[in-house]
């Protein structure tokens, strides 16, 4: 299947950071696909702010997304910070929408409460390891008779929402991994919320990318594991399924997962190290996506035209520091000496070389 065949009412596709951290390199090269992607369909881009993690998520890194996206000159066309016709875009605003479709899954026993304790569930895990199956949720609370259930919420027991694993294999097709297929059975009922006002990344996203009618989902495919677990939950409640786009991993040299011990990840330490956005942006670009051509040098408007998700490979994309200090010396020597004084100012005063 090409990527052309399958048609969409609108290519709506959105990034959906969540804030506990700064801007990441990995969801700036995400955003920017999603980005390039949505400009080359003539489509929408969202920005979505997943904080539904109260304690993790912090406003000053959602303002750091903002930032340092638009220091990219990544922009979107609906979001937090300029709202739209699918607001608010911030999933902290939304619990009334998640509440309703929790509700909704609990009342046709596709959702049920759990009131497992944490010893239970250990004790549960034991058991399966034991017996050489991998640890899941047996379902024991799916069976609690309505009365059991309420009398043990008016008791204030502690409980969790858990979502019915039903399918036992769920197969789909990635644009860029092709054919994936997935043992539901391994998953156990999975937890979507901790309570009716509380709801879980999973589920959060499921309904967002249907309420915000996100046709494409073009992400790291350190979810793809998630993807399953969401196709799930479209299906029972009766949402279409959004076409899925898994980018390869970025790596470090050593090829494990690019993280903070490998050195800079972060946005804004890049650009307070002196790299310019254009060759930021450059150097994303070739985190996965192959032009066919030796030609290195691409600004983000030769992006929107050149730019397929055909292009983007598999295997993880290997980050080469090297790389970027060529590209960025590139975009530096095509300054004027009058802009790159400009450029060169705050860091020269922040050095206290000059006042
Ligand atoms: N909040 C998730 C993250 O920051 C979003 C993943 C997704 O795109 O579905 O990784």
């Amino acid at each position: 299947m090409k990527i052309k065949d399958i048609k969409v009412k609108k290519v709506r596709v959105r990034i959906a950071p969540s804030p506990t951290g700064p801007l990441h390199i990995g969801t700036a090269r995400s955003a920017l696909f999603n980005y390039l992607f949505a400009k080359k369909n003539k489509g929408i881009f969202v920005l979505r702010i997943e904080d539904t993690d109260l304690e993790r998520s912090d406003l000053k890194w959602t303002q750091d997304i903002i930032e340092e996206l638009k220091w990219l000159g990544i922009n979107w066309q609906e979001g937090p910070d300029i709202d739209g016709k699918y607001g608010p875009y911030k999933q902290s605003q939304r619990l009334d929408i998640y509440e309703k479709y929790i509700k909704k899954l609990l009342d046709e026993s596709e959702a049920y409460h759990c009131f497992c304790s944490e010893d239970e569930l250990e004790e549960m895990r034991q058991e399966q390891i034991d017996r050489g199956v991998s640890p899941h949720y047996n379902g024991r609370c799916a069976n609690l008779l309505r009365e059991e259930v309420e009398k043990f919420l008016d008791k204030n027991k502690s409980s969790v929402i858990r979502f019915k694993i039903q399918n036992k294999k769920i197969k789909f097709t990635d644009l860029i991994r092709k054919e994936i297929e997935f043992n539901a059975e391994l998953l156990g009922d999975i937890i979507i919320a901790k309570d009716l006002k509380t709801p879980l990344y999973n589920f959060a996203a499921v309904i967002d990318d249907y309420e915000m009618q996100i046709s494409h989902v073009i992400r790291g495919e350190d979810h793809i594991s998630n993807t399953p677990k969401q196709i799930l939950m479209q299906k029972a409640l009766g949402f279409n399924q959004p076409i899925y786009a898994h980018l390869p991993l970025i790596l470090a040299p050593d090829r494990t997962k690019l993280s903070k011990r490998h050195g800079t990840v972060s946005i804004r330490d890049y650009r307070e190290q002196g790299y310019l956005p254009e060759a930021l942006v450059n150097f994303m670009v070739h985190l996965g996506w192959n032009s066919g051509s030796e030609k290195e040098i691409f600004t983000l408007s030769s992006l929107v035209r050149e730019f397929s998700l055909e292009k983007v490979q598999k295997s993880g994309a290997i980050f080469n520091i090297q790389k970027l200090d060529f590209i960025n010396s590139f975009y530096i020597r095509e300054k004027t000496i009058e802009k790159l004084t400009e450029l060169c100012l705050p860091y020269l005063i922040s050095a206290k070389l000059i006042e």
